[in-house]
């Protein structure tokens, strides 16, 4: 039976508002996303966060819009844009990302114009759309928080993009709760031994720049260590991963037991692995067999390429 997870060990995650189920939108609705608030709730701390509220609209309102004037993002009423609210939304933007250093993770409303990633349309002084680009609460807090890993709520009905989300959560969660507050070359260490077939499987120039970064760090101090660390092991596992690269960390992890496992046990895990790379079964099923044989055998546990983030969450179930 599943362990209930103690609050204070769940990641935060900040949400916007009318994802959680806040009637703060324009028009006084809701977006309610069932698998933040009803699924994930059990994993994770949220806080919730309504820019556009925040910064003294009324609910309802007239509905808002980004538009370009001049080379400058304004953010403006659609029948009567005399006000700009982008310089508030900014100010507003940095005092979360003041209160948001202990986040893992934020999940944001797409299509908002100031909540959307990437979604967010953005108008010419003539009317007319010009470009599909951050809403202007994300694009402020990114700034200020660039490692924070994020998404929108509608990407996480993508079975891929969902699990490459929470697989940058909970490893930016273990730095911050593990590392940084016991920060030492060895912690350092240890933590790109634990996530080296991750990095290896994302990108191997980095994974290389990073052994090489310990190996040599150049008379920099501990904490520019870290933080050059962090910046390429952050922009590292941004990277959305494939098949062919789950296949592939997997083929590593069956090299890494290959003198406790059976010849017919690798053959299996193999044969697996294959059916997996041809599309006939999902990620979860050689994962699984493979947790089994690390069991059995007791190896390589420390690596967090073994358990990512807990079984329960299901995210290898559909990739
Ligand atoms: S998208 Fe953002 S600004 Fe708009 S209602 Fe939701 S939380 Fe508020």
């Amino acid at each position: 039976m599943q362990q209930p997870i103690d609050n204070a060990n769940k990641p935060i995650i900040g949400i916007s508002a009318c994802v959680a189920g806040q009637e703060v939108r324009y028009n006084a609705s809701h977006k309610r996303s069932k698998y933040c608030m009803d699924t994930l709730s059990a994993y994770f701390r949220y806080r919730p966060f309504c820019p556009e509220v925040a910064i003294g609209l009324p609910v309802p309102r007239p509905a808002i819009r980004i538009v370009e004037r001049d080379n400058q993002l304004t953010l403006v009423e659609t029948h009567e844009p005399k006000d700009d609210h982008a310089p508030a939304i900014e100010a507003y933007a940095a005092k979360v990302a003041a209160g948001m250093r202990d986040a893992s993770g934020f999940i944001f409303m797409q299509k908002s114009p100031t909540c959307g990633l990437g979604s967010a349309k953005v108008y010419g002084i003539k009317g007319g759309p010009l470009r599909s680009d951050d809403g202007l609460f994300v694009r402020a807090l990114r700034k200020h928080l660039p490692l924070l890993p994020i998404t929108e709520a509608g990407r996480l009905n993508d079975a891929k993009l969902r699990e490459h989300f929470f697989a940058q959560v909970y490893a930016y969660h273990e730095w911050q709760t593990e590392i940084m507050p016991n920060l030492s070359v060895r912690q350092l260490t240890d933590f790109h031994y634990r996530y080296k077939m991750t990095l290896r499987a994302h990108d191997q120039v980095i994974l290389r720049q990073l052994g090489k970064l310990l190996a040599d760090p150049h008379n920099v101090s501990l904490e520019e260590l870290a933080q050059r660390y962090i910046e390429d092991f952050m922009r590292a596992l941004s990277k959305v991963i494939g098949v062919k690269h789950h296949a592939y960390a997997m083929t590593r992890m069956v090299h890494y037991m290959k003198r406790w496992m059976t010849t017919d046990e690798r053959q299996y895990a193999d044969q697996l692995i294959e059916q997996y790379k041809q599309g006939s079964i999902p990620l979860v099923a050689p994962m699984s067999t493979l947790r089994f044989f690390m069991q059995k055998y007791q190896c390589a546990k420390r690596l967090a390429v073994w358990e990512p983030y807990p079984q329960e969450l299901g995210l290898q179930n559909a990739i």
